[in-house]
């Protein structure tokens, strides 16, 4: 079953939530964790754990042989991107971070051999063996890259390549493609938010998503005494359902700063049994297969 946790703005406690909740369910079934939060990967340092089993992520770029080139200009005026250049009766020149690696300069050169083929790497995977039950995939971008989906889709590809009970994701913040990638195919989506005004502002951007994709939205709200505002209307109108709210503790703020997950350091506390709870509404998705 794959599951998903996700938040429309970064800072809402995703990652606490995806790591309790995967080492709640590790005690049962045998989960992958996969952190496509690519720009920033946690769920190693929140599970205390360091990357292992690496893996390079590339994209194609094109190489281009000048001997063969005649400087027609075709690819430079089919490049979507904008990724090559060309000054007057110069060659073509590529500016690789633009480049989304499409292969279209290659396919129109009227040259052959005039574009080859070459690779730049845009990000990492990890594989990870956190204990017998738990495993986590990690996609990490390399420094620079700002193009996150080729990493996020080797992250997914290579965690659905692992046997397993659940395979929990973890995504980027946001609405975009790279989040579309991880939510894919979930049974049920984990929208992870706060009582704040920007927090109420991108859930419902995230609720809006899920329910055009057609999928099944829960609701945790994180921090849920940080104020009054409330999420219900909002919740109602999206067809959603805010199945926990966890209140700021020091237990929490303790086995953050610690680096151990509450469920693991404060078994008996509050809100690892909360934890609980939302490990048992997700028995009841497995039970419905
Ligand atoms: S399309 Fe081919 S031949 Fe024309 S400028 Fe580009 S690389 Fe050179
Ligand atoms: S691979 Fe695509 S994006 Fe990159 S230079 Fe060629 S046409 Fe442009």
């Amino acid at each position: 079953m794959k599951l998903t946790v996700t938040g429309g703005k970064g800072g809402t406690g995703k990652s606490t939530v995806a790591t309790n909740l995967a080492l709640a369910l590790a005690k049962k079934y045998h989960v992958v964790l996969v952190d496509a939060d690519v720009e920033c990967p946690n769920d190693h340092i929140l599970l205390s754990a360091k990357l292992e089993n690496e893996e390079k992520v590339t994209l194609f770029k094109p190489k281009f042989d000048y001997s063969k080139c005649t400087k027609c200009g075709i690819c430079v005026e089919n490049c979507a991107e904008h990724a090559l250049l060309q000054f007057k009766e110069g060659y073509p020149l590529l500016m690789p971070t633009l480049c989304s690696g499409c292969r279209t300069c290659q396919l129109v050169c009227p040259e052959e051999g005039a574009i080859l083929d070459d690779y730049r790497v845009v990000g990492y995977t990890y594989h990870t063996k956190i204990y017998e039950n738990l495993e986590l995939v990690t996609g990490k971008l390399e420094n620079g890259e700002e193009r996150s989906y080729p990493t996020v889709l080797a992250a997914r590809r290579r965690a659905m390549g692992i046997k397993a009970d659940i395979h929990l994701f973890d995504t980027m913040p946001g609405t975009g493609n790279h989040v579309a990638a991880a939510i894919e195919d979930s049974r049920v989506v984990i929208a992870v938010t706060e009582p704040t005004p920007l927090g109420v502002h991108d859930l419902e951007m995230i609720l809006k998503l899920l329910k055009k994709l057609n999928l099944k939205a829960w609701v945790v709200v994180n921090r849920s005494d940080l104020s009054d505002i409330s999420h219900e209307k909002l919740v109602e109108k999206y067809d959603a359902e805010i199945i926990a709210e966890i209140p700021m503790s020091d237990e929490i703020l303790k086995s953050y700063v610690e680096g151990i997950p509450v469920v693991l350091k404060y078994p008996d506390s509050k809100a690892a049994r909360i934890f609980e709870d939302i490990t048992r509404r997700v028995e009841e998705v497995i039970s419905w297969t």
